[in-house]
């Protein structure tokens, strides 16, 4: 009998032993090409040399140091190198230790600066598990049912979700901003509100990328009104989307952005960012955790931003994430039960249709365990469980892409 929690429980039966670039080594030999990436976090691929190397130094020589106490040499340098890649004003980063923990963080810095209490969220986010960041979550019930009341003074808006609406982009996002203008009418008065969050490229939900007008849209209110742009880049940042942010793809700066998962290659690190202004307004101390800016996280960091730097790995998400959506199209029009396929670099999803086009999440779970049988792991989402992930490494080739159509077009032949 297994004492792990029936909490913990895993999409595939695999037992991880190992981990080499995109490949995922089980218990018994079995190799699997892993384009789950654990969820979108070893963006370096599973164990990358330098990483290990950067690491195990770290390891020998400081593994943790208070950052309310003492500054180590790790943290400042990753303050510098992260400052290179952000967007002019924001200059002055803090970090936790997960995506959820710097949702809060950011959240509570907006409500902190702006002394208003209100968040607007928008329709399909995910944003975590935590209590506030689990409010501001709407991509699925599971975050949610059975825990209310969720936190006070969060509003949720339309999404652009054309798919879903059977609208085309233009007219979803106008009708989103329509329904926001009305919110700020009905439910959050623009000077109770002190920000909007929002994930440029959705990713639980179903890699729902959002458009220049809509972002634009948004920015343009929070200038408007005095309202905080927070940017969650979890998922789709740090060179995923084939930019080093995800919002840039928009031509909007954010106030607040949140960085995770691919940041440390999967060392437990998240950050935001803003500008030394508006960090300022917060209070020293009320922020963060114990093992924030972990002296070995920092330095998985300093190692991870210096592999995508140095094998180009952004401009990699983008000229292999191409290659990976002209393939997946391939599968499109290859298999009736593949309905849509949207996202950005190396980020992308698949709607599975049943016969009559309803989504159809059983067909995904099957799709997924005969992949499994094949030796790909692929990942599901949507509310129906019907929206099949494609989530690789940044360090993905355009080969192991097309080894990756073979296993799946094997796998879905396989259950004709
Ligand atoms: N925001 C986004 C966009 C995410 O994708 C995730 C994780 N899937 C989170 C927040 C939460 O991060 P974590 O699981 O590290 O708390």
């Amino acid at each position: 009998m297994s004492h792990l929690s029936p909490l913990l429980k895993q999409s595939s039966g695999i037992l991880a032993a190992r981990g080499e670039g995109a490949w995922l080594y089980d218990a018994d030999g079995s190799k699997y090409l892993d384009f789950t990436a654990g969820i979108g976090v070893t963006s370096t691929g599973h164990c990358h040399p330098k990483v290990v190397a950067a690491a195990q130094k770290q390891v020998a020589t400081l593994i943790h140091a208070q950052y309310t106490t003492v500054r180590h040499p790790g943290m400042l340098a990753l303050t510098d190198r992260l400052y290179e890649h952000l967007p002019a004003p924001l200059d002055s980063i803090a970090f936790s230790n997960s995506g959820s923990e710097a949702v809060e963080m950011a959240v509570r810095l907006a409500r902190h600066a702006t002394g208003r209490s209100n968040i607007i969220a928008f329709t399909g986010g995910f944003h975590g598990r935590t209590m506030a960041a689990a409010s501001l979550t709407t991509s699925i019930n599971k975050v949610r049912t059975g825990f209310h009341p969720m936190m006070a003074g969060v509003v949720h808006s339309p999404f652009p979700h054309a798919y879903r609406y059977g609208w085309d982009e233009e007219e979803a996002t106008r009708f989103c901003l329509k329904e926001l203008d009305h919110i700020f009418l009905t439910q959050s008065a623009p000077e109770d509100t002190a920000a909007m969050i929002i994930e440029p490229v959705q990713g639980e939900y179903g890699y729902y990328p959002a458009n220049t007008a809509f972002m634009q849209g948004l920015r343009e209110r929070c200038d408007r009104h005095g309202i905080l742009l927070i940017t969650d880049e979890i998922q789709a940042g740090f060179g995923r989307t084939g930019r080093f942010w995800s919002h840039a793809h928009f031509g909007v700066t954010p106030d607040i952005l949140i960085t995770a998962k691919g940041l440390a290659s999967g060392f437990p690190l998240s950050a935001i960012a803003a500008s030394t202004a508006l960090m300022s307004k917060g209070l020293p101390g009320s922020q963060g955790g114990t093992y924030g800016a972990n002296a070995v996280a920092c330095a998985a960091a300093l190692a991870t931003i210096d592999v995508i730097e140095g094998e180009n790995l952004v401009e990699n998400a983008k000229s292999t994430g191409a290659h990976l959506r002209r393939r997946l199209e391939e599968l499109k029009s290859g298999f009736a039960f593949i309905d849509a396929v949207r996202g950005m670099g190396l980020m992308h999803g698949m709607e599975i249709v049943d016969a009559e086009g309803q989504p159809d999440g059983e067909l995904a779970g099957n799709l997924l365990k005969a992949a499994e049988r094949h030796g790909l792991l692929l990942l599901r989402c949507g509310t129906h469980g019907q929206i099949i992930r494609w989530l690789p490494p940044l360090v993905i080739t355009g080969g192991e892409v097309d080894e990756a159509m073979t296993k799946f077009s094997a796998a879905a032949e396989s259950l004709a």
